[in-house]
């Protein structure tokens, strides 16, 4: 008898666990997806991911949009942001995840967030660790674009022609940006990839064969 009552317990839970397996992941997968998407400046995040966005119904939030957005509007953040931009530099941690963080809470409705420029060092990925466990929610991925630093400062000047951006007018400031994501935001791809959540994708060729690479990943995350 006591074998019986076993057995059906050892069922029962079996069954129980698999269920919610199944259950909880598919309801995280569809209900939030969390992803950064990584690569030096001008590797094309940001055209990605406004086309990213609409086909997963997701939202993008770009840090350097956010800082930009300030600066236009004269704010005390755009103004404190200013200085580190015009000379490559990144601006302080404290107020990066500060402004982040404001900007996921305005969203309480979103299907999941697509990170650009964020995080862009070890202490904001790690902010951005806890933030998400704080609601239940982990990232699902970051996927990291390849492109040599050499095509980096190609592109950047030609952006520069029409961008009307002053980081990308001049080509010091544009090494300085590389130097500063060599040393400090590339250890974030290892960061990620110790917990097994790091991808690379090809960052050269057509807008379009980028945007099937990438949708692909992230379908499979
Ligand atoms: P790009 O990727 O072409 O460098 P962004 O628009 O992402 O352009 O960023 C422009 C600038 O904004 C950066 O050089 C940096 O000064 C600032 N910035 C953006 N995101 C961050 C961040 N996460 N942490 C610190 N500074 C940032």
């Amino acid at each position: 008898m006591n074998n019986l009552i076993s057995y059906i317990s050892r069922q029962w839970n079996y069954f129980k666990n698999r269920f919610f397996n199944i259950v909880g992941k598919s309801q995280l997968n569809k209900f939030m997806k969390h992803i950064i998407l990584f690569g030096p400046p001008g590797s094309g995040k940001g055209t990605q991911a406004k086309q990213l966005e609409k086909k997963f119904n997701m939202i993008h939030i770009s840090t350097g949009d956010l800082f930009r957005y300030e600066i236009g509007n004269k704010t005390p953040l755009g103004i404190e942001a200013q200085a580190y931009m015009d000379q490559g530099r990144l601006v302080p941690d404290e107020v990066t995840i500060g402004m982040l963080k404001n900007r996921v809470n305005k969203h309480p409705e979103a299907n999941g967030f697509i990170f650009d420029g964020f995080p862009r060092t070890i202490p904001q990925s790690q902010a951005l660790d806890q933030f998400l466990n704080e609601r239940g929610e982990e990232l699902s991925g970051l996927i990291s674009l390849k492109v040599d630093d050499e095509e980096i400062v190609v592109r950047l000047l030609d952006r520069g022609k029409t961008s009307g951006r002053a980081d990308d007018a001049s080509e010091a400031v544009i090494r300085k940006r590389i130097e500063v994501y060599n040393d400090q935001t590339a250890p974030v791809f290892n960061y990620y990839d110790d917990k097994g959540k790091a991808q690379e994708v090809e960052g050269v060729g057509t807008i379009d064969e980028i945007f099937n690479r990438l949708s692909s990943t992230i379908e499979a995350l």
